[in-house]
């Protein structure tokens, strides 16, 4: 017999939503993390949008995770008291040459059944954000905000009513199989499960290095990429999340709200070789230069550096952007093991609808409450 039925590794947003998918079905589940709290990774170092679905064409689970996983979000958050907004957001094309780019997101969100964007003139435009300086826009009603800490505290509540337990400060070195069972070695420790999922974030291919019978096929090479934020100390005149085109690798920079009105511009794309969060102050004029687009009128004095977030990426730079990888044992063979790879943005929005995706890789997804 298994100590447990099932071990999540990593209590980040994803491992959350995962482990009180697998209490809720009724499962015994460990949630380790290597942290003392639970969501002090990637988690707590976005722009906890909420977003429509509507960039990821040719990407089919961050397209079809991305919306589902927007109507369960905003579900959750209304039956479980989590603050989140649907404010709306604008992404601009600043030029008449950038239509094309508006038209091409217009095919992406028709590709993905999103049904509610707005393509707006200038003038419609400024009607509802009088400072922005642009030739046309979308208007994407779907897209919100979300409170991403209280999200997790209130995943974490689900799981540990249906009997799911979190364990800090706990780092899960290496998976072998013993039997028909996962053991999990833990420092001197040991303990197995019958299920193991591995949501361990910028670190996930590193234990999946360290699982014994797992293929090199398995084991991506996973390159990262900082994401920066600049807060500005001042009042914003947007009552909309403003986005730009898209740029490789990221949305481009662009401004939003957290839950209590304070305005950050960001996230940025800068390839790093290891996990480092320093914000280089030196990155201001290029976030001033991108925050003018949005605003013309910034005071650049106002501009601080805030904070970084990194994006695990399975491509990297000038490669096409990659789809998240959840490989179960329809990939690798190796039976109650799922493997997360490349969960970055729109993995928050996503996360409910991964553990969905989760729960049936691993042959449980009937047995969800
Ligand atoms: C700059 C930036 C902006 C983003 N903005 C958005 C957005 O607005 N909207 C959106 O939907 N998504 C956004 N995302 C994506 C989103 O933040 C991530 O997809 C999501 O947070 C990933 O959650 P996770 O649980 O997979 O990883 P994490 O939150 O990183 O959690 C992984 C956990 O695993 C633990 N861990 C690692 N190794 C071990 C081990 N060996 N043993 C035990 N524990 C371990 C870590 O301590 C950590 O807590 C953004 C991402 C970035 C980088």
């Amino acid at each position: 017999m298994a100590d447990v039925d099932a071990v999540v590794v990593g209590a980040g947003v994803v491992g959350l939503a995962i482990g009180a998918a697998l209490a809720r079905s009724g499962r015994e589940c460990l949630i380790l993390d290597g942290e003392r709290s639970f969501g002090s990774w990637t988690s707590s170092r976005n722009s906890e949008v909420i977003h429509a679905g509507i960039y990821y064409s040719g990407l089919p689970l961050k397209e079809r995770l991305c919306v589902r996983g927007r109507e369960l979000l905003y579900a959750f958050c209304e039956s479980h008291q989590v603050p989140f907004k649907r404010i709306g957001k604008l992404i601009f094309a600043a030029t008449p040459d950038q239509g094309a780019d508006l038209d091409r997101i217009v095919r992406n969100a028709e590709a993905a059944s999103v049904r509610d964007l707005r393509r707006l003139t200038g003038a419609e435009a400024r009607a509802l954000e009088p400072e922005l300086d642009c030739a046309e826009a979308l208007l994407s009603p779907s897209t919100g905000i979300v409170d991403a800490h209280d999200y997790m505290t209130a995943l974490l509540a689900e799981a540990e009513a249906h009997g799911a337990r979190f364990v800090g400060l706990t780092s899960v070195e290496g998976l072998s199989q013993v039997k028909n069972e996962w053991e999990l070695r833990i420092g001197e420790d040991r303990v197995t499960a019958s299920f193991v999922v591995n949501a361990a974030g910028l670190a996930a291919h590193r234990l999946a290095e360290r699982t014994e019978g797992l293929g090199e096929a398995f084991v991506p090479h996973v390159r990262y990429a900082r994401g920066n934020y600049f807060a500005y100390g001042g009042r914003l005149p947007f009552s909309h999340l403003i986005y730009p085109i898209p740029v490789p690798g990221g949305l481009g920079t662009h401004l939003t709200f957290d839950m209590g009105g304070a305005g950050r511009f960001g996230p940025d794309v800068e390839w790093i070789e290891a996990v480092d969060y320093t914000v280089d102050a030196g990155r201001r004029e290029s976030f001033v230069e991108a925050a003018r687009k949005i605003w013309g009128r910034i005071d650049p004095d106002r501009m601080v550096p805030a904070y970084s977030g990194i994006r695990a990426k399975l491509s990297g730079p000038g490669e096409p952007a990659a789809d998240f990888r959840i490989d179960g044992p329809e990939a690798h063979s190796l039976p109650g093991l799922v493997n997360l790879f490349g969960i970055e943005s729109p993995g928050l929005t996503s996360s409910l609808a991964i553990a969905e995706l989760v729960m049936a890789k691993l042959g449980l997804a009937d047995q969800v409450a």
